[in-house]
């Protein structure tokens, strides 16, 4: 196969004019029967990897692929394009399934795209092994690793039965994978010295915003953002469905705004994707459920409405936008008090280690059926789901074809606590993303691992540019606090890059009202005024990540006696007053062992009560004549 002829391939077939950067790489690679790990931002045209490698080496690519909205989507495209592109996923019947099938065998088909659990239908990876397939094609391959964000178990499978289908190549491809997540890849799917081709994460269209916002104020302003028509359509994610559905009826009065989460049916969600896809809805409200694959260029505004679990997804949800190339937004609206939202997801979603212990002890060797197993184990259906779908993950269980559970290995603990530490330490890093004030294009190329990269700030953020950012408001720093950062000034000529630590420790023997937090905030004012910049760092100490940040004086900085006109974020209002009046400070974090540093008087989160509809403890029942009560007292006291 000539590079020519792969050239011809793409206008002739597809109908481009030329290859995308790192396409021809990548598909002259997997032609020549490499396997392959392809790590390339949403948009970048990752599908074209295989599809044209897959036509070039004859034969059938077998495509995996997670989401059966997604297939339907990309057989159509292909079948449009007058290629012979099938699917087999649960959402179709028998027979036209057995066609399918018949016409894999008789190599009628150029791409057959599979759902990962039909590898554990009986017969199925049989059928397939009859044929060598072209190419193997693992599409959103971040969901086989539960180092990601987004994991499938039954993605799982897939290490198992890739070997019946060799000497076939094969190319997995993610829009989101940290250096660990790529190793996890490559080592489940059993890749054979792939090529990396990890690229381009740097968006240089993209302007990311994050703003301290209380979550009472959050709706509104998105309201205000979009009713520019200039900022849609726009992707709105928020935290939990019932946020989702609330925020898409209060915008309903001022633009086509719609939900969608995983609560809803099938059907809907269908109907509100192909209507946001179509462009006769401009804002989809949506929690994370909603993007994967999605091809819309022209989202203009991605939002999310509450800080997120990881950066990694953050990074795949902003992704959405501008994927014309045309400039775009991405506004995250944050607080303190988000944690605890996550704190309630993990606890669900990550039972502790004993109520495994629980499960695992009622397993026998002989398998049982599950529902079996559940009457031995006095544990509610939804924590006994997850904490059996943990243990299969981790090990501790065998799950047969037939949904019967044996007991699996020991040692699953270790690793299991392993991947709860590794959830929270998640939580950290999106945390530091939000409040830092470094470049934040260039903490997410750095999260990321590109090599390439120059490391270049990208002039569009609200750190770089502060000026242009929508939702942080700000205010001047006080005279103290002006005098506070003159000091700081002063201490760093002399000692350029001290820790940020290390400064403030000199810093409030000055200045005792400037605690730390306040302090890392003020910082703030002074990178954003273009007088020092910030910088990540870290050291292990006992097997731990202990993360800080130094600060460095820019040119403008470092000159005595430069005018400090820095401004801050604005805290939110009358949190001190509320706490001292009420003592409703938020919980000491329950996430033990975390390097996150105390909330300070002056931070605490609002007593939300159920107004923001988060399924957190306080949620449930609360009376909304209660609630209304309570926010006219808090207002009441924040005008005092
Ligand atoms: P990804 O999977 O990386 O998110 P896709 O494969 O869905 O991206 O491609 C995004 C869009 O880019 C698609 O509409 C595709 O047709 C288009 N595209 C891909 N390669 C090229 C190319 N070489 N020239 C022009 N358009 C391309
Ligand atoms: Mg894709």
């Amino acid at each position: 196969m000539t590079v020519e002829r792969l050239g011809e391939l793409l206008t002739e077939v597809f109908g481009h004019e030329s290859f995308r950067p790192h396409q021809e790489a990548v598909c002259r690679a997997v032609v020549e029967g490499r396997d392959g790990l392809l790590v390339m931002p949403t948009g970048a045209g990752k599908s074209l990897c295989y599809q044209l490698p897959g036509l070039a080496r004859g034969g059938t690519t077998l495509v995996v692929s997670p989401l059966i909205a997604l297939m339907e989507d990309q057989v159509a495209k292909m079948q449009a394009l007058g290629l012979a592109a099938e699917r087999i996923h649960s959402g179709r019947d028998r027979g036209a399934s057995r066609q399918v099938c018949l016409d894999y065998l008789a190599g009628r088909l150029d791409f057959l795209f599979i759902a990962p659990e039909r590898l554990s239908v009986p017969g199925f990876p049989e059928m397939l092994a009859r044929r060598t397939p072209a190419l193997v094609a693992v599409d959103e391959a971040h969901c086989i690793s539960h180092w990601g964000h987004d994991f499938r178990p039954d993605y799982r499978l897939l290490g198992a039965r890739l070997p019946q289908l060799r000497p076939a190549p094969v190319l997995a491809l993610t829009a989101t994978a940290t250096p660990r997540v790529q190793e996890d890849i490559a080592a489940q799917l059993g890749l054979v010295k792939p090529g990396r081709f990890i690229h381009g994460f740097r968006r240089t269209n993209l302007a990311v915003e994050a703003a301290e916002v209380p979550p009472s104020r959050r709706g509104a302003l998105v309201a205000e953002l979009l009713a520019d028509p200039a900022r849609r359509p726009a992707i709105v994610y928020t935290p939990t469905r019932k946020e989702a559905t609330a925020l898409a009826s209060e915008l309903k009065g001022e633009v086509r705004a719609v939900a969608y989460h995983a609560g809803m049916t099938a059907r809907d969600r269908d109907d509100v994707q192909a209507r946001f896809l179509a462009g006769r809805a401009e804002v989809i409200v949506a929690t994370i459920a909603f993007g994967m694959g999605i091809d819309k260029p022209d989202v203009r505004t991605v939002i999310h409405t509450g800080l997120p679990g990881s950066v990694e997804g953050y990074y795949q949800e902003i992704g959405r936008a501008g994927r014309d190339g045309l400039p775009s937004r991405a506004i995250l609206l944050h607080s303190w008090g988000d944690i605890r939202t996550h704190e309630f997801f993990l606890e669900r979603d990550y039972p502790e280690a004993h109520v495994l212990g629980d499960v695992f002890r009622a397993l026998k060797e002989a398998p049982v059926p599950t529902e079996g197993l559940a009457q031995l184990v006095p544990l509610e259906p939804d924590v006994f789901q997850k904490a059996l779908e943990k243990l299969w993950v981790f090990g501790g269980a065998v799950i047969t074809p037939e949904g019967d559970v044996s007991r699996g290995k020991d040692g699953w603990q270790r690793a299991y606590d392993e991947q709860r530490e590794h959830r929270k330490t998640q939580l950290v890093l999106m945390r530091r993303f939000a409040e830092g004030p470094i470049c934040r294009m260039l903490q997410l190329v750095r999260h990321f691992g590109d090599e390439e990269d120059d490391g270049a700030p990208c002039g569009l953020c609200d750190v770089c540019a502060p000026g242009d950012g929508l939702a942080a408001d700000t205010r001047r720093t006080t005279p103290m606090e002006e005098a506070a950062l003159r000091r700081a000034l002063e201490l760093l000529r002399p000692r350029d890059g001290q820790t940020t630590g290390q400064l403030h420790a000199e810093v409030v023997r000055q200045f005792p009202a400037v605690d730390r937090r306040a302090f890392e905030e003020l910082l703030g004012g002074l990178v954003r005024a273009g007088l020092a910049r910030l910088e990540d760092d870290a050291f292990e100490k006992e097997g731990r990540v202990i993360r800080f940040r130094r600060v460095f004086l820019t040119g403008a900085g470092s000159r005595p006696g430069a005018a400090v006109e820095a401004r801050v974020a604005v805290p939110p209002p009358s949190t001190t007053k509320a706490r001292k009046a009420k003592g409703a400070g938020p919980k000491r974090e329950r996430l033990p062992k975390l390097p996150i540093p105390k909330p300070s008087a002056g931070r605490p989160s609002l007593p939300h009560g159920g107004a923001r509809g988060k399924p957190g403890p306080e949620a449930p029942g609360a009376l909304p004549a209660l609630v209304d009560a309570l926010r006219r007292w808090r207002l009441g006291e924040a005008k005092k």
